[in-house]
């Protein structure tokens, strides 16, 4: 180094243009009225404009996910409170004035925000932290409130940011499998999915434009009630909207019980999933233990394929002797519907006595070795039954917050009121009906509950209740109290299965039913559930209708390559003569499947694999966006052995390169294995 260069360079020390504590260190910055931090991976940048905070921009060196244009708005809060003299006031960034910014005071590095808020003589504070983790490079954003004596925050929305939507780009959600979102394509849509819940099965958004990747999650391992918000206009608004505890306004200090996770990830959503939600997923109550650690039965593990029985008329029994006879009696169990005497949708929870031919049903399918699981409801309680007036069910429904009780009218008719399942009596009912289900004269092997995975957590506000009035986490630890019990009790080799996969259930069922699509219709499913949890939760079926088109041979296809057991749909449907080109598809497959338990028993989906060559992309009827012919996922078995799979849906041949380079011929509807 020359004499002129060394000065050069002292003076940049000096002068502050080169960092001295090395690349990997993040900093903090206040200047004048814009404060930036960043780490080595992302920059956040917010400015004070006309005394109100904006959050300016999100960036990296390759891309700003925030442009003036894109900052329509510069709310990053609102809260909602109740005062002591029993007033409904709102405030937010937008109303008042930032008060005061400091750096963090803790071991982690980043800045606080403070507004004041004020109505008559009480006074109050608004405290954002965001701070820098530096060993999962995510920024992380938290929210409390100094209250005012006898004040309450009822709804919160935090944080809120909105960023480009650049050509080209799409956004994840987290609604069963997972869905992708084209952007280009949406001009208006709003997507309140509510956590936990088909619609939210896990607690992230993602948008993606080429590989650079936008995360935003609240890794909130208590599953607290929350909505995860995507509204697709001019750009991209993401916010979390709470519906609050009483039991967080306590001491003075309300705040919300997580922390919002956001960062920029520059290798694809698959690996911002598994960097950053995977390692968190494991840490949980529920992502604890594998599908080898949770007793499952092993005849539930080893089927590969699920028919639905419905009622229990001759037509029933001829389509289910004929099943077997076609599939086979290894590797096949039923889920039947309308078993019960009484009408669907109706006299919840008195499902017995069973249809007058149902013991035939049983007997027929144990007498092929196979399995059977009926259909019940673990959610709703028809309030025209005997038992919901003698044990005064209206107490232990969900209040809204205009005190009414919340009743769902399906098409039965029927007025079935969602239990609040913090309920002693309903835990007690749950246990006492799976009991009589399975262990009295019928002989069961399974039960069904519909809707607990999948139907939206709900707020309660009876203040009656063995929970804090409004929204937290009761919804997940009170069910999680019932179906622990309702385990308890449970005779080896049964099964519990439940609709849909919202992540903080999968320890306490055997098997989740994919039936439920996302919003919307610009979106592909993506396999965002398989990559975090493919070795904790095995699922069955995609997308429950079935129409007999091309649309059948793609859905098993994804179902089968994204580790899940297949599903025919009724049986009537698929042996009937019109679906039998399709139905000898799904054999071969469930043929296949047979042989691929070393990976979906345990082993673990890495994510997705395209091969190259002869791949068209094909229009697919009744189905939401083009494919290609041949789908392909990449496997881990539990001892680590790695595969490809690869199945050619289309009803033509093609040949494909593999993994390794070489060629191979895809006949119509065949399905391929390469070990690596
Ligand atoms: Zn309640």
């Amino acid at each position: 180094m020359n004499k002129s260069s060394l000065i050069l360079t002292l003076f940049l020390i000096v002068s502050g243009v080169v960092s001295v504590t090395g690349s990997n260190a993040s900093f903090v910055d206040i200047k004048a009225d814009t404060y930036t931090m960043q780490n080595n991976v992302m920059s956040i940048k917010f400015q004070k404009i006309n005394n109100k905070l904006k959050l300016i921009n999100l960036y990296t060196d390759k891309k700003q996910w925030i442009t003036n244009e894109s900052v329509d708005t510069d709310l990053l809060w609102q809260l909602s409170f109740v005062s002591d003299k029993n007033r409904s006031l709102v405030f937010n960034s937008q109303m008042l004035n930032l008060k005061d910014v400091e750096m963090l005071n803790t071991d982690k590095k980043g800045l606080k925000f403070q507004w004041e808020f004020k109505s008559e003589a009480s006074v109050g504070y608004v405290n954002v932290t965001v701070g820098l983790d530096e060993k999962t490079k995510l920024s992380e954003w938290e929210l409390s409130v100094d209250l005012p004596e006898g004040w309450e925050v009822t709804d919160a929305i935090f944080p809120v940011i909105s960023v480009n939507k650049d050509k080209g780009a799409q956004l994840i959600t987290p609604s069963g499998w997972g869905a992708e979102y084209e952007l280009d394509n949406i001009s208006n849509l709003r997507l309140p999915l509510i956590y936990p819940s088909s619609r939210a099965t896990v607690q992230l958004y993602c948008m993606k434009d080429k590989d650079e990747v936008l995360y935003f999650s609240t890794h909130d391992k208590n599953a607290n009630t929350k909505t995860l918000s995507a509204r697709i206009g001019n750009n991209v608004e993401l916010s979390v909207e709470v519906p609050a505890s009483k039991g967080w306004n306590k001491t003075g200090k309300f705040n919300i019980p997580w922390k919002t996770s956001i960062g920029l990830h520059q290798k694809g959503w698959e690996n911002a999933v598994l960097d950053w939600y995977r390692p968190f997923a494991l840490q949980t109550t529920w992502g604890k233990k594998t599908m080898l650690e949770k007793n499952t039965p092993k005849w539930m593990l080893e089927t590969d394929l699920w028919l639905h029985g419905g009622r229990d008329g001759n037509d029933e029994l001829d389509a289910l002797q004929r099943s077997f006879d076609f599939f086979g009696k290894e590797n096949i169990s039923y889920h039947w519907y309308y078993w019960s005497s009484k009408d669907f949708d109706t006299s919840y929870p008195e499902y017995l006595p069973a249809r007058a031919n149902y013991d035939k049903i049983v007997d027929i399918i144990h007498q092929n070795g196979s399995h059977v699981m009926p259909y019940t409801n673990g959610r709703l309680w028809d309030t025209t039954t005997v038992i919901y007036q003698e044990k005064k069910g209206l107490n232990e429904v969900v209040l809204k917050k205009n005190g009414q009780p919340y009743v769902e009218i399906y098409a039965s008719k029927a007025p079935n009121a969602v239990v609040c399942p913090s309920s002693k009596v309903w835990n007690d009912i749950v246990v006492k009906f799976t009991k009589d289900i399975l262990e009295g004269k019928i002989k069961n092997d399974a039960l069904y509950y519909d809707q607990v995975a999948s139907a939206r957590a709900l707020p309660c506000y009876n203040s009656e209740h063995n929970h804090p009035a409004g929204g937290g986490d009761f919804w997940h630890y009170a069910n999680r109290d019932i179906f622990t019990n309702v385990r308890n009790q449970l005779q080896a080799n049964k099964v519990l299965a439940t609709e849909q996969n919202a992540e903080c259930f999968i320890d306490l069922f055997d098997l989740f039913l994919m039936g439920n699509r996302p919003m919307g219709k610009e979106w592909s499913p993506a396999p965002v559930f398989p990559l975090i949890y493919s070795d904790r939760a095995m699922l069955y079926g995609f997308y429950l209708h079935n129409p007999n088109d091309m649309s059948f041979r793609i859905k098993n296809a994804l179902t089968l390559l994204w580790g899940a057991q297949l599903n025919g749909g009724r049986s009537l449907f698929v042996m009937s003569a019109k679906v039998q080109e399709n139905a000898a598809f799904l054999r071969d497959m469930m043929e296949f499947r047979k042989k691929q338990h070393d990976l979906f028993v345990g082993g673990r989906f890495l994510g997705e694999y395209t091969p190259e060559g002869d791949n068209p992309i094909l229009t697919i009827e009744s189905w939401v966006r083009p494919s290609q012919a041949v789908r392909g996922a990449k496997w881990q078995s539990a001892d680590g052995k790695k595969a490809t799979l690869l199945v050619n849906f289309d009803t033509a041949n093609h040949n494909i390169v593999l993994p390794n380079g070489k060629k191979v011929l895809l006949k119509a509807g065949q399905c391929y294995r390469f070990n690596h």
